[in-house]
């Protein structure tokens, strides 16, 4: 149902010209697959160029465009560059030096005796001066050619910046004029351009202030479609439910309940009793407690004649939350069962059954418990549990799933900070767990450099040696999981020539089984060290674990630091994390690392990362998931977000149907960002 007039964006790149199979690789790596992307594919930076008659000292450092005529190669052997020594025409002699090539092919580019017209960044090495692989070479009466500001696209390997050019170009020229979305004052007060304006500027060294107008549709597009969620919910009709107390009276808990958790738990009952289904996320750090109270909704539920069912994002963790709720509910009348894409047949069956009768009163598993052929007799309460692994269309299928709509917790212990909670889950309420329980260790952090890495092993050792386990996270390799993967197999093969077979190691290519199989046995303590890509990132629970040691650290984002070390602190004795930090650091990710250093706070974390990244990092770190952004960088949807939502509810206040002209316009960018299930709420409501 997308309108028309975005069909030319949402073509494929594949189908423009020059685009054969040899690019296809590159144009997925950098996610680039449809004309839209290749328009919103920004530049890092702008290349200036310089015209310059004759080379000179002063311009070292500068990128020049220059006539100049080989006149001998040079070359100290296989292993060494090949240096084209070529002269201007004032006869002053630079090296144009060539590594790692063929040889044969800057020499056919450069023959001698012959005016070329080189581009490229003027260097001094040693007394002369240099052009290391000119990014040009042409012929003289081309040098018109050659753009005095030039766009530099991010890049990958086969999908050179040339050729990214080109498919720009030829993708602005399918560009259409878009209606205009944004509120005319806002357009004006920011003197913003049109979308076409806007997006044809963004490839152009006129671009200025393009980027911001773009990031704001984006934002806008995200908010409006929250709120056409959450209107819609609200019309819909739901199940009431007060539970009567029973089950929830009988649990024998070890503890007392943490304020933030009784605070939570009154949020949700309130929340529950009303027709309208439940839409709220519970946030909490890890630890924090926040499976009890899913429980006590789920119990509710149950209480009062209905299902519950609890959707876990891995096989283990699922495994996991049955075995520990199992326990808690020994004794009472409740019918717990599982069920995950591994369940076949006959148990498969007889769960499915009982779900249908309604014999089975909450139902735990992975997304499989949420599949076409899974029927429930009275689904009422449904729980996300780690809801930053599922994505906003899945949340949204889920609570279509049963006749009449189930109230959805969805649980989080990823910190984000609150502006981004919104842009994240704008179409929830929101219960914040912001207390540990008493008596948690605090983790003690320490940053030190790879280069320890012996002193690191013999500290692991001695850990090892005192009964402790450890866990060991390797680096996270930038776009590629097969190399994740042979650095998390090196790192465990390195370790098992000193610690032997008390070492294992799980990641994300195996399949569930074996994971589990590992898992439980560094649960059962029979493996002491477990060697890791972040599959273990979320929820699994091995007290006696009290070691936890992060490769490359400053590699991985902070929420993510802040996750995988809450996998340790959960026993009773002292537990310590260990960031390796590599040998040069950035100003920002020595920050970032010391904060981890100073605070166990997720949600002070995830302020200050915010802050930090706002004030610097560019490219590759936007995080991915649920966020959505392409983009808003995280800076820019917390600038945005705050007149964006003002916006959005404004137009839905004036035209709830979006029907109106800007109402149309305001469809049409829910489509270009692929909000799309905001309109069909729209249409159904
Ligand atoms: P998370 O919020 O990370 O999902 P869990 O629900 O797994 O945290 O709880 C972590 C541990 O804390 C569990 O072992 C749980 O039994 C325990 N726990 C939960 N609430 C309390 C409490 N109020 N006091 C003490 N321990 C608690
Ligand atoms: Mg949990």
């Amino acid at each position: 149902m997308r309108p028309e007039i975005l069909n030319p964006l949402f073509g494929e790149t594949q189908s423009l010209k020059g685009v054969g199979k040899a690019l296809a690789k590159p144009l997925e790596k950098l996610r680039l697959m449809r004309i839209k992307d290749l328009l919103y594919h920004q530049p890092s930076y702008w290349m200036q160029r310089k015209r310059v008659k004759e080379l000179d000292e002063i311009d070292v450092g500068e990128t020049i465009i220059v006539q100049v005529t080989p006149v001998d190669y040079r070359s100290g052997g296989p292993r060494s560059p090949l240096r084209v020594n070529a002269t201007d025409d004032a006869g002053n002699y630079i090296s144009l030096t060539f590594f790692g090539r063929n040889p044969g092919w800057p020499k056919k580019l450069l023959p001698l005796g012959e005016p070329k017209i080189i581009s490229g960044k003027l260097e001094r090495y040693g007394d002369e001066l240099q052009i290391v692989h000119p990014d040009q070479i042409l012929e003289p009466e081309q040098v018109d050619s050659i753009a005095l500001l030039e766009p530099i696209y991010p890049l990958s390997d086969g999908l050179g910046n040339v050729r990214m050019r080109q498919l720009t170009a030829q993708a602005l020229a399918l560009a259409p004029e878009l209606p205009e979305w944004v509120e005319p004052s806002q357009l004006a007060a920011k003197k913003w351009k049109s979308w076409k304006d806007s997006i044809t500027a963004l490839h152009s060294a006129e671009g200025e202030g393009a980027n911001d107008r773009l990031a704001y549709d984006e934002v806008f597009a995200n908010q409006l479609a929250f709120m056409l969620v959450r209107a819609s919910n609200r019309s819909k009709k739901g199940i009431s439910i007060e539970g009567d107390g029973r089950l929830r009276d009988q649990l024998k808990l070890p503890f007392e309940l943490t304020n933030a958790q009784k605070r939570c738990i009154g949020e949700i009952e309130g929340d529950l009793a009303q027709t309208a289904p439940m839409l709220r996320l519970l946030q909490g750090d890890v630890g924090s407690g926040k499976t009890l109270v899913a429980l006590m909704a789920l119990l509710s539920a149950v209480e009062a004649g209905y299902q519950g069912a609890f959707l876990a994002p891995t096989e283990i963790l699922a495994r996991q939350h049955y075995e520990g709720l199992q326990k808690l509910l020994n004794g009472l009348p409740v019918n717990l069962a599982i069920l995950t894409g591994r369940d076949k047949g006959k148990i498969r069956e007889a769960t499915l059954m009982g779900l249908m009768d309604g014999s089975i009163d909450i139902l735990i598993g992975t997304h499989a418990i949420f599949q076409e052929q899974v029927r429930y007799k009275n689904l009422a309460v449904a729980v996300i549990d780690e809801q930053h692994k599922f994505g906003v269309s899945q949340r949204l299928m889920l609570t279509q799933k049963a006749e009449r709509t189930p109230h959805l917790l969805a649980m989080t212990a990823t910190p984000i900070p609150r502006t981004l909670t919104l842009s994240q889950y704008g179409e929830m309420d929101v219960s914040r767990i912001d207390e540990l329980p008493p008596g948690r260790q605090t983790i003690d952090t320490s940053v030190v450099s790879g280069a320890r890495m012996a002193d690191i092993v013999d500290g692991l050792a001695r850990h090892i040696a005192a009964g402790g386990q450890a866990y060991w996270v390797c680096p996270l390799v930038e776009e590629s999981e097969k190399s994740d993967l042979a650095a998390a197999e090196e790192r465990a093969a390195s370790l098992q020539t000193r610690f032997g077979d008390q070492v294992g190691l799980v990641h994300g290519r195996m399949k569930g089984p074996e994971k589990d199989l590992v898992m439980g046995r560094f649960q059962r303590d029979e493996i002491k060290i477990l060697v890791a890509t972040t599959v273990i990132e979320v929820g699994v629970d091995v007290p006696n674990a009290s070691l936890m040691i992060i490769e490359a650290a400053d590699r991985f984002g902070l929420a993510q630091l802040h996750q995988l070390r809450g996998r340790v602190g959960r026993g009773s004795v002292k537990s310590n994390c260990l960031l390796i930090r590599g040998d040069t650091l950035s100003e920002t990710a020595r920050a970032r690392l010391s904060l981890m250093r100073e605070t166990n706070d997720g949600f002070r974390i995830a302020e200050e990362d915010l802050r930090l990244r706002g004030a610097g990092e560019l490219l590759g770190t936007r995080q991915s998931g649920d966020a959505g952004f392409r983009v808003a960088t995280p800076a820019q949807v917390n600038e945005l977000i705050g007149p964006a939502t003002d916006d959005a509810r404004l137009l839905l206040d004036r035209d709830g149907g979006l029907d109106s002209e800007r109402g149309q316009a305001a469809r049409i960018a829910l489509y270009l960002f692929e909000r799309d299930w905001g309109v069909s709420l729209l249409r159904s409501g």
